[in-house]
């Protein structure tokens, strides 16, 4: 993984670009702006830059030695990193926006959707994503071990990545036994479409079961000691293109377990203070006022080598990238027109913040797309009040 383009043809001293956000789609913003002589800073609450690459995806699932490196390239390159800082709450939004002439919104979906079900609150029952942040950053040797696993039965709720990732961790914590519940049916589970043949795998190693919902977690002295689960048909289609799961009455059972890490899905998060600094934020049925769509490329040259050829490139299957167009905003995603403006001036947003959870390449393609849509303003100092939209050719945004 590289992050860099090329080395800096200028530098253009005095034009400051706040990043909040070290994922993916901050760093590759980051890489082409300062490659662009740009001065940037990236700001990220986390003790170690990298997002959800470094600190959500276990280790044992992806090695972190590329991106350390990709990292050390942006300090070389001048990039300063204030980390450990959280926007919103060790500094505010206004002061950044004000500080900077440019600013990239980029702080991904941390919040975890709740399944709302009863004794959800019990001890030993835990958000996945949360657990999986703290084990891998306890990992990298940073504060905050999260509880042991070890010699106990862990339910992994929900069928994307992170239920994903949650079942590797449950077992290399040490569980006795890995029980995988997911509401819909296998064909529908977002991880499988994402990496069907690990997802098989997985399936097979620990105890599947598809078409199953918790109703309830129930406890003794406050410590879950097991579920109450739905077993669930499928109906006809939902907002999702999906189809509904539907509990199929009388179908009701306990099992015994002794943790839970629940992996229902997760919201964007905008810092604190956004819709105060006038960044507007969508609720679950805006329309998208971004029309952004890649019509030419499916592979996308994200930095080039020294000699200024291409040298790796990021992947996105054409059908996904083009479905960007006129779909609904997820909940609390921050609302960006088609060159990734905010509804504040000289404000950007791109990556999972704009999206909801999604996968690293979209996040990386728009870092990138919103930093060559800083560029543009910083050098134009235009911001018309008309939201850009429309369909935008990659080629057009890189390099026309
Ligand atoms: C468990 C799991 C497994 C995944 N596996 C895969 C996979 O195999 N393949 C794949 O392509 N994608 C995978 N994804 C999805 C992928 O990681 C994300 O789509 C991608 O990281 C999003 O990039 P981003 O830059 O938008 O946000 P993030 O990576 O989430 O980065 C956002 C950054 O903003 C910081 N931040 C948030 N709020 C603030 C604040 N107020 N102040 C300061 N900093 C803040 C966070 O600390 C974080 O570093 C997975 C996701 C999860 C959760």
């Amino acid at each position: 993984m590289r992050l860099i383009k090329r080395a800096p043809r200028e530098q253009k001293k005095g034009r400051k670009v706040a990043v909040i956000g070290a994922g993916p789609a901050g760093l590759y913003a980051a890489g082409w702006l300062a490659s662009e002589g740009y001065t940037v800073e990236l700001i990220d609450m986390l003790p170690e830059p990298g997002g959800l690459l470094a600190c959500g995806i276990p280790d044992l699932r992806m090695e972190k030695v590329n991106l350390r490196e990709a990292v050390g390239e942006l300090r070389g390159l001048g990039v300063a990193f204030r980390l450990g800082t959280k926007v919103g709450e060790n500094v505010e939004l206004e002061e950044l926006i004000e500080g900077h002439d440019a600013t990239l919104i980029a702080t991904g979906a941390w919040q975890s959707r709740k399944l709302n079900v009863d004794g959800e609150g019990l001890a030993g029952v835990y958000s996945a994503l949360e657990y999986l942040v703290d084990y891998t950053l306890a990992r990298h040797s940073h504060d905050g071990e999260p509880p042991a696993l070890s010699g106990g039965i862990v339910l992994v709720v929900g069928g994307g990545l992170s239920a994903v990732d949650a079942c590797y961790v449950a077992r290399e914590a040490g569980a006795a036994q890995v029980v995988w519940y997911y509401r819909r049916g296998e064909e529908q589970a977002p991880a499988r479409e994402a990496e069907p043949e690990a997802f098989r795998l997985l399936t097979e190693q620990v105890d599947f079961h598809p078409l199953t919902q918790p109703v309830s977690f129930i406890g003794a002295g406050g410590k879950l000691t097991a579920v109450k689960a739905v077993r669930m048909r499928l109906g006809s289609k939902d907002a999702s293109g999906r189809p509904r799961p539907i509990p199929i009455e009388g179908s009701e059972f306990e099992r015994r377990i002794d943790y839970a890490l629940v992996a229902a899905g997760e919201i964007a998060t905008a810092p604190p203070g956004a819709v105060e600094c006038g960044i507007e934020v969508a609720d679950e049925t805006a329309l998208r006022t971004k029309g952004v769509v890649i019509t030419n490329e499916v592979t996308i040259p994200v930095e080039s080598s020294e000699s200024g050829g291409p040298l790796q490139y990021v992947s996105i299957p054409r059908e996904r990238a083009v479905r960007a167009k006129g779909s609904t905003s997820p909940r609390a995603a921050i609302k960006v027109d088609g060159r990734y403006r905010t509804t504040r001036r000289g404000v950007f947003a791109a990556g999972n913040v704009i999206d909801g959870p999604t996968q690293a390449g979209f996040a990386i393609v728009e870092g990138v797309m919103a930093a060559v849509a800083i560029k543009d303003y910083l050098e134009t100092d235009q911001w018309p009040a008309e939201p850009y939209g429309g369909v935008y050719e990659w080629q057009e945004l890189l390099f026309g």
